[in-house]
């Protein structure tokens, strides 16, 4: 039975009454347990009391178990955008189809100036980036632009359309190491209401993407909710539950989660319900106590105020000077972003920033094979 099966038994919103249901003797458990964290638990972890009375608390376990865990390394990675074409009609997105704007899709030569160009800022971790087009940004395409890329990146990842396992499989032989695929939101009726055409309307097959990655033996899986779509307590409640899935049938997966807070973007769609920073930082030391294991991943979506206070208490992987335009690095304002970056610092700033903090910033994990075709 796939998570879409056991999670489509349960009527999610009850998760928001599970959440407010929560006392601080719930908290308290929930902290003093250290493993073995079940959903009422994490339910305890990121409901009011916890705010209120234990938000410190929180903060320092989650520091702590973060410093144990992965030391004071924080993995830099950057995203390239190879295309911002897409066939969906997505409501809080830019790419969206029904946008009107002048659509391009990065030829082989415009990606390796944009590898050139990020080498150049010292990144070796790379995440491709595509609209949802499976006919010009699909497999083909993809089976020819990791050969470009791959001599660039000690670790590449993709954020891309959901694949089969067989082209998850065929990807990996080509040098894929890591996927990510954000369900957005969990709420069928959300969901329903915001993916208004294209194949991402198709939850279920969206939903059992990890699984299939799984399967195709991919290295990390990166998993996420949109948080401002529907509830988020709802939605990282029905996350958490996805991740305990994961671990229990792919244990081999290592996992990321990310927690996007909706952006303005081109189409103008305001969040149904934002996150305040406090929320975003009991979220953040939430999943950390949860799930020591996980890597938890902060982009420019956020201010550098945010994302230099929040760092330290938990992430394990941040991106810097990041472009969300298709040829953004090598020829800078020729097409339309996919959401507006907040932090817009200089990589050199960003990484000041987190040595101050105490952090080591890396940009190549030894433990990958890197062969740079045009050492700098
Ligand atoms: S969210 Fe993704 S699938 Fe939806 S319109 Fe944007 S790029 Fe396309």
């Amino acid at each position: 039975m796939s998570f879409y099966d056991e999670i489509s038994k349960l009527d999610v919103d009850r998760f928001a009454q599970l959440v407010e249901s929560r006392t601080d003797a719930d908290v308290e458990r929930a902290l003093a347990k250290g493993s073995a964290l079940n959903i009422e638990d994490f339910a305890a972890l990121i409901s009011e009391s916890a705010r209120k009375h234990y938000l410190k608390d929180m903060v320092m376990a989650s520091m702590q178990l973060t410093r144990k865990r992965f030391g004071r390394t924080l993995n830099m990675y950057i995203p390239l955008y190879l295309t911002n074409l897409c066939s969906n009609k997505c409501a809080y997105c830019g790419f969206s189809s029904d946008n009107k704007f002048a659509r391009t899709v990065l030829t082989l030569e415009e990606i390796e100036a944009e590898c050139k160009a990020i080498r150049d800022l010292g990144f070796q971790n790379i995440l491709l980036v595509t609209g949802e087009n499976s006919r010009r940004g699909g497999m083909d395409y993809f089976r020819q632009v990791l050969p470009v890329v791959k001599p660039y990146a000690a670790y590449l990842q993709m954020e891309v359309q959901p694949l089969n396992t067989e082209d998850y499989a065929e990807l990996r032989e080509l040098g894929l190491d890591s996927v990510s695929v954000y369900q957005e939101t969990y709420h069928q009726p959300t969901y329903k209401a915001v993916h208004l055409a294209g194949k991402k309307m198709d939850m279920r097959y969206r939903m059992e993407t990890p699984e299939r990655l799984g399967e195709a033996g991919i290295d990390k899986v990166g998993m996420g909710a949109l948080l401002g779509l529907y509830d988020w307590r709802v939605d990282c409640c029905a996350l958490a539950m996805h991740i305990m899935y994961m671990r229990e049938h792919y244990w081999k997966t290592r996992l990321s989660v990310s927690f996007p807070r909706l952006r303005p973007a081109a189409g103008g769609y305001e969040p149904h319900m934002p996150v305040s920073d406090s929320q975003l930082v009991q979220l953040i030391a939430a999943w950390r106590i949860f799930d020591n294991e996980l890597d938890l991943t902060i982009s420019t979506r956020e201010s550098k105020e945010f994302r230099d206070m929040i760092t330290p208490y938990g992430i394990t992987a941040i991106s810097a000077q990041s472009s969300t335009e298709p040829g953004g690095y090598a020829n800078k304002g020729q097409h339309l972003e996919q959401w507006t970056v907040n932090d817009d610092r200089t990589v050199e700033q960003v990484v000041r920033a987190m040595e101050i903090n105490g952090l080591k910033p890396v940009f190549h994990d030894a433990s990958t094979t890197y062969i740079a075709r045009n050492p700098a």
